[in-house]
């Protein structure tokens, strides 16, 4: 299996040359030149697999540079009832008949990014001393993945961690779970702007190639493939506990923000896992919904993005889009820069053809909806009320417009993305009742905390990096 960049560069690299970088070269996203599909008795035989085998054997078809053995033993480090509480690793909790949540956030950091940046902490390791590397990880994030990042980086040999986080603006909790970490390979700088300062800093950092070399600067941000990939694997597990044979279809309903969940679906989706379709759930920062309708594609600037009760999903410029615009292009590689190059930097929007939209539901599975602070909080009431369980904030947008887009007869699944004990505040406003939260996590806002403050700048953050490297 080979990659190629979304804007057109077809150079071919093996898994582990794109493993530790960003964007391509040409500025687009890596994908497989093509996806691997899975017959019916393949299918037939994953269904028995336990959650950390069925990750070896997707990761497998993807990655044709680590020897098996070591693969196996990766996924089997990673994926076990000791990190993520479960034999099962995702649970179904099922709702109502034909409804259920998949459980992803019984990781470290109590939200679904540990499933994917577990692994990713191993595969690092373990490439990085194949190679005899040292790695700085720079990142971006508005909550979970940067305490998803450090949880899994933090201590791994041969590497260190930046994390930019907009100041001030995540839960309490969030922060207090990064911030307290002491370990000495993790750096916490709070920028004083919006996740997406954070990540146009993170981008520019990146794109001076000589200081990214120099510095040895990699990236664990959603756009990583080995990340999207791992992420596939939970789309698969869930399928086979929610159905009793490979004929039966499911949909899923995806809380979404940089659109790296969502696009993990597709991917399963494209290699054959039986999706009837793919709901793309936005709150008020609606820019993927707004797509989904309209077939205009119109990133909002920094100054546009709001604030909601389900902050890991304010995001107005959705990271790994143009992965699944790709895709619906027909690959056309150039075509991709150009929307993403020309017309935006000089429009603000593309928009794309009508026989393109009709595809988008029509061939890709793909429909949307939005959910608003009101929605949030009456869903998680109903959710309560009904079935006795307490979900959160990104998880009710999920809940909500799952519940608008289910069809009759189609199981539907709805990703839990985080545990409500990361968003205590809207959980109260909801229920006036405070989520449980895990006994070893009870003192996490009193400990010690560990971070740099610094202002939107890019130089001051290289500064920062090469002090610290
Ligand atoms: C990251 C995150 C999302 C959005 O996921 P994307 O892959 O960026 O679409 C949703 N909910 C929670 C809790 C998250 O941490």
């Amino acid at each position: 299996m080979k990659y190629l960049s979304t804007r057109g560069d077809k150079t071919e690299r093996h898994f582990c040359d794109i493993l530790l970088e960003g964007l391509a070269p040409d500025g687009g996203l890596y994908l497989p030149t093509a996806y691997p599909t899975i017959d019916a008795a393949t299918l037939a035989r994953w269904r028995g697999l336990s959650y950390a085998e069925l990750a070896f054997e997707i990761l497998s078809l993807y990655i044709d540079d680590i020897p098996a053995a070591d693969l196996k033993a990766i996924t089997a480090r990673t994926y076990t009832e000791a990190v993520f509480g479960t034999p099962q690793i995702t649970p179904l909790k099922p709702l109502e008949p034909g409804l259920a949540l998949v459980a992803l956030s019984n990781g470290p950091t109590l939200a679904f990014k540990d499933m994917a940046m577990q692994l990713l902490g191993q595969l690092f390791e373990y490439e990085l001393g194949r190679r005899g590397e040292t790695l700085n990880i720079l990142g971006a994030t508005s909550g979970d993945t940067g305490s998803a990042a450090e949880y899994a980086m933090r201590g791994k040999a041969g590497i260190q961690v930046f994390m930019l986080s907009p100041h001030g603006r995540m839960s309490p909790f969030q922060q207090a779970q990064m911030f307290s970490l002491q370990d000495p390979n993790i750096h916490n700088i709070a920028v004083q702007g919006v996740f997406d300062d954070c990540q146009d800093i993170v981008k520019a950092v990146s794109n001076d190639l000589a200081f990214k070399r120099g510095q040895r600067i990699g990236t664990v941000n959603s756009i990583n493939w080995a990340r999207l990939l791992a992420q596939v694997v939970y789309y698969f597990a869930a399928y086979f506990q929610a159905t009793k044979s490979d004929a039966e279809r499911v949909s899923f309903t995806v809380p979404s923000g940089n659109f790296g969940n969502v696009c993990a679906g597709h991917v399963a989706r494209m290699m054959g896992l039986p999706i009837d379709q793919l709901v793309v759930a936005t709150n008020e920062n609606d820019v993927l919904d707004e797509f989904f309708r309209t077939g205009v594609y119109r990133p909002r600037g920094a100054e546009h993005t709001l604030e909601t009760s389900s902050p890991s999903m304010d995001i107005s410029k959705a990271s790994n889009f143009e992965r699944f615009v790709f895709d619906l292009l027909e690959r056309d590689g150039e075509r991709v820069k150009r929307l993403f190059g020309e017309e935006l930097a000089t429009r603000g929007f593309f928009e794309i053809t009508a026989e393109e939209r009709a595809r988008i539901a029509g061939q890709y599975g793909f429909v949307s909806g939005r959910s608003t602070h009101e929605d949030r909080i009456a869903t998680i009431r109903e959710c309560h009320a009904q079935y006795g369980v307490v979900i959160d904030t990104h998880t009710a947008d999920g809940l909500k417009v799952a519940l608008a887009r289910r069809q009759p007869g189609v199981t539907m699944l709805v990703l839990e993305t985080a545990l409500p004990a990361k968003f205590a505040a809207s959980i109260e406003e909801a229920l006036g009742l405070v989520p449980p939260r895990p006994v070893a996590l009870a003192d996490l806002e009193s400990r010690p905390k560990r971070v740099t403050v610094l202002p939107v700048s890019v130089d001051q953050v290289k500064q920062f990096i090469v002090e610290h490297v």
